[in-house]
């Protein structure tokens, strides 16, 4: 007979892949869910088997956030997810609770997950010292260090944007983590839609109250990925009043998003001038050097070198983000032989080429309209309809300028796609853009969420 722990961990898991077959398109959820399943729950750290290395990552890099959330819906003590190589014939045979431990045999790279601190919720692994400071991020790792220094009186709240990948996790962990070390202060690290779900189940099950005493307890609170509040009034509104109630008692509060307030959709007014009241910090991708360094840092905390070749032809094959350049050493650290790590060049590329022939992809049309709809948080189908409402116009504007831009459609096949407009109404679209760039708005930073989004897309992420 299955054990209650077993049967939690199988109904746990049968929900998430319910949510993720709804949530991914039939063919991504088919190429890299079948083959997987949680093998345990345990000290809320949930770990999934996967069948190959380059599942592994793939699962690492694409879908980890998605699992985190849907994992935490069904359980909600879950903290971390761990991916483990388990090439297991047998589904079904494996489903009682196996050993969580990876085998180490075959990943030659430490265990990615360390020990989440159950009451912070900080990754100890993500510090400051380990944090690689360069042209693109020096001036948010002096705030975000000025913070720990001084906190809630320098900079409150401290508010740090930038694309995916570039280390704003990481930075909110390093600032916890430097201040729990020194000070005995309470301190959280949340991401916003898990204090929207703590919310919501705390309304459901009447204990706001207790929600209340426990956000406003902290002495310095960490809320990642606020552009997710966009749209949630409620959520919105008890964050504010949790906001102001930690500010006047000289709490230190740290935002993280994806896009700066302005340009977060659907985010009262109210909240979004408290997101501005601070001191707001922007981090862009890396410079060559920085990538390099990076790559150097990262090699030495697995316990490996690269020699001065192998890491430059790393980080000149990999630009976009830190993520993608951990995931591309991973690859590189994950098919050498010994600790001391010499490659030519072209063994780098070739290594990394392979991977990424696999899932090149190039941007389409769908791929724009899926991205901008996503970023505005509209249904795809609005940016096709005759609707005039601002909140759709100035989003099909952007579809269309990037239609021109990335695709280099021309003006009268771009009307076509969108349900047959006129070729003079894109070219106004594009006009209408050019100037809000020319005159320095909001649209720049948009602008440049979308084209790191998209390059997402041309790494091969969902395949819409
Ligand atoms: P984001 O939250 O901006 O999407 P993360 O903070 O999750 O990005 O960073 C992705 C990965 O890159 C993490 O493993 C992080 O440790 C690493 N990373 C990002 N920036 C740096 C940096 N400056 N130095 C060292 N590692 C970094
Ligand atoms: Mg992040």
């Amino acid at each position: 007979m299955p054990s209650i722990d077993t049967m939690n961990t199988q109904n746990v898991w049968k929900n998430v892949l319910e949510e993720a077959e709804q949530a991914l398109s039939r063919a991504s959820f088919h190429t890299w869910f079948r083959k997987t399943e949680l093998a345990s729950l345990s000290d809320g750290i949930a770990t999934i088997h996967v069948p190959n290395e380059f599942s592994k990552e793939w699962m690492e890099t694409k879908y980890r956030h998605l699992l985190l959330k849907l994992l935490r819906n069904a359980a909600e003590d879950i903290r971390d997810v761990v991916f483990v190589i388990h090439s297991g014939e047998s589904k079904q045979k494996t489903s009682h609770r196996t050993a969580s431990l990876p085998d180490t045999h075959t990943i030659p790279l430490p265990l990615t997950t360390p020990r989440i601190n159950r009451e912070t919720n900080l990754n100890p692994r993500y510090t400051l010292e380990s944090f690689v400071v360069g042209p693109s991020n020096e001036l948010v790792h002096a705030a975000a260090t000025a913070v720990t220094k001084q906190l809630a009186t320098l900079y409150n709240p401290f508010f740090v944007w930038g694309g995916v990948g570039l280390g704003k996790t990481h930075l909110l962990h390093a600032i916890g983590n430097a201040i729990a070390k020194e000070k005995n202060l309470k301190v959280r690290y949340i991401t916003s839609e898990k204090f929207t779900s703590d919310f919501v189940s705390a309304l459901r099950t009447r204990t706001v109250e207790t929600f209340r005493e426990r956000y406003r307890s902290y002495d310095v609170l960490l809320i990642d990925d606020v552009q997710f509040m966009g749209g949630k009034e409620k959520s919105q509104e008890e964050l504010f009043h949790t906001f102001n109630e930690l500010y006047s008692q000289e709490r230190q509060i740290v935002f993280a998003s994806d896009r700066p307030p302005r340009s977060i959709p659907e985010l009262e007014e109210r909240l979004r001038s408290r997101f501005e009241g601070g001191m707001i910090a922007d981090i862009q991708p890396p410079d060559f050097e920085t990538r390099l360094a990076i790559i150097h840092n990262k090699a030495k905390e697995r316990g490996c070198s690269l020699d001065e070749e192998t890491a430059r032809s790393i980080a000149e094959n990999v630009h976009r983000n830190i993520r993608e350049l951990e995931g591309a050493l991973n690859r590189v650290l994950a098919e050498a032989k010994d600790s001391a790590i010499r490659l030519s060049s072209r063994q780098v590329r070739r290594m990394l080429a392979n991977n990424n022939n696999d899932s090149q992809h190039k941007v389409t049309f769908k791929d724009i309209v899926h991205c901008v709809s996503r970023y505005y948080d509209l249904e795809e189908k609005a940016l096709f309809d005759k609707t005039r409402r601002q909140e759709v116009v100035r989003p099909r504007q952007v579809a269309m300028y990037l239609a021109r831009e990335v695709l280099k459609l021309s003006f009268p096949s771009i009307g076509v796609k969108f349900s047959g407009r006129d070729h003079t109404t894109v070219m106004h679209a594009c006009t209408r853009i050019q100037e809000e760039i020319n005159s320095s708005g909001p649209i720049t930073e948009e602008l440049q969420t979308l084209h790191n989004t998209l390059r997402e897309y041309e790494e091969g992420g969902e395949d819409v």
